[in-house]
């Protein structure tokens, strides 16, 4: 079954049509919301959409169920608080990702950073940055183009995607070196018919010596952190990053709330994890070791429905592995390659193992009824 590739995020001001209603997707400043911005969220979704909250691998917040009626009213419910930018082209241009486990330096290059960027050239809609500044790397399996990461001995490195090297550089220069680092790549040909990714520039052969020296290895990457107390605060998950708005309201009474790109939310200052509906709590639940787009109905793209697929089969998933259940070969939930991808299609489900739902399924036309006795679930 083929699916539409739009070259284009959604965004609050550019809403994507979903089966349920527009998709609306607010990116928080460096990834964090205050308390009133979180519950005005909260309050905005029971108001202008159907209520559902979804948390995005790309660390944002989606409202579900919007009309185009009602999105004029949310969008002004969310310029009140401060979370919508002045035009289209700077929403789409503040695609910055930053740590959860970020601290006051990190979050100055986060505002330097989005500072230069605005007055920086045009880039494809999904080209990305990465502020991953911890002593190590934690999102090494979220996709960026560019990224900041440290050095073992403590160097901040900027790093291009597609290499494995990064090259020093300074806190003070790190913005500018970035811009340096993007506006190379479109004048080296990144960039075509307004689409591009910096790791496939690099892998055909093109190097950004010139600009940037990668030459430095950073510090080893730690797996991606599970629900528990961190030194800033508790970390929650949700089954398939999806919550309902009471319980982002419960949560924003809290604390100040970070969002991350692993669906979870770290809710700045608790030493207890909060005991909501909706949240996982537990390192090692099962339900995190799936991923399951929004499937039939809610996705018109959708061949079949994901998710009750996906809530049956984790518990039979291995600790350590990831299970991808996508709508379509879009894989819209996990674009990385995962352990075991199952992608609907119309005659059932196809399998790919250690690969993208796009890739060459080793199975296919799975019956549903005959998935939990394949061999890989067993
Ligand atoms: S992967 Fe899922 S959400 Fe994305 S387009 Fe396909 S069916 Fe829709």
């Amino acid at each position: 079954m083929s699916f539409t590739v739009k070259g284009w995020c959604p965004g609050a001001l550019r809403p994507m049509q979903s089966g349920d209603g527009l998709v609306v997707r607010v990116r928080p400043v460096a990834g964090r919301l205050t308390q009133v911005q979180a519950a005005g969220i909260a309050q905005a979704a029971r108001a202008h959409g159907n209520g559902l909250i979804d948390l995005s691998g790309r660390a944002n917040v989606q409202l579900r169920g919007v009309t185009p009626e009602s999105h004029p009213a949310l969008i002004a419910d969310l310029a009140q608080l401060g979370l919508i930018d002045p035009d289209i082209a700077t929403e789409a241009r503040r695609n910055i990702i930053v740590t959860p486990f970020a601290d006051a330096a990190t979050y100055a290059l986060a505002e330097s950073l989005q500072t230069a960027l605005a007055a920086g050239p045009e880039l494809p809609g999904k080209f990305g940055f990465l502020l991953d500044c911890g002593s190590a790397p934690v999102m090494a399996d979220t996709q960026a183009d560019i990224r900041f990461e440290r050095a073992p001995d403590g160097q901040l490195l900027l790093r291009c995607a597609g290499s494995d090297l990064g090259a020093p550089v300074t806190e003070g220069r790190a913005a500018e070196a970035a811009l340096d680092l993007a506006e190379w790549f479109v004048r080296a040909g990144g960039v075509v018919d307004g689409r591009g990714r910096m790791a496939r520039l690099i892998a055909s052969g093109v190097r950004p010596e010139e600009t940037l020296r990668p030459q430095i290895a950073p510090a080893t990457a730690l797996s991606r952190p599970e629900p528990g107390l961190t030194v800033q605060g508790a970390l929650v998950g949700f089954e398939f990053g999806q919550m309902h708005a009471e319980t982002l309201a419960a949560l924003a009474s809290l604390g100040p709330i970070r969002v991350t790109p692993w669906r979870m939310l770290l809710i700045e200052g608790l030493s207890t994890l909060p005991d909501l509906p909706d949240l996982i709590n537990e390192a090692g639940d099962p339900r995190l070791r799936v991923f399951a787009c929004t499937g039939a109905p809610g996705c018109p793209q959708a061949a079949r429905p994901t998710r009750e697929i996906a809530r049956a089969l984790a518990p039979r998933v291995a600790a350590g592995q990831k299970l991808h259940v996508s709508g379509c070969a879009k894989g819209c939930a996990w674009p990385a390659p995962a352990d075991l991808t199952l992608i609907a299609t119309l005659e059932g489900f196809d399998l790919v193992r250690d690969g993208r739902a796009s890739d060459h399924p080793a199975h296919t036309r799975i019956s549903p009824a005959a998935l939990p006795d394949l061999p890989e679930f067993s």
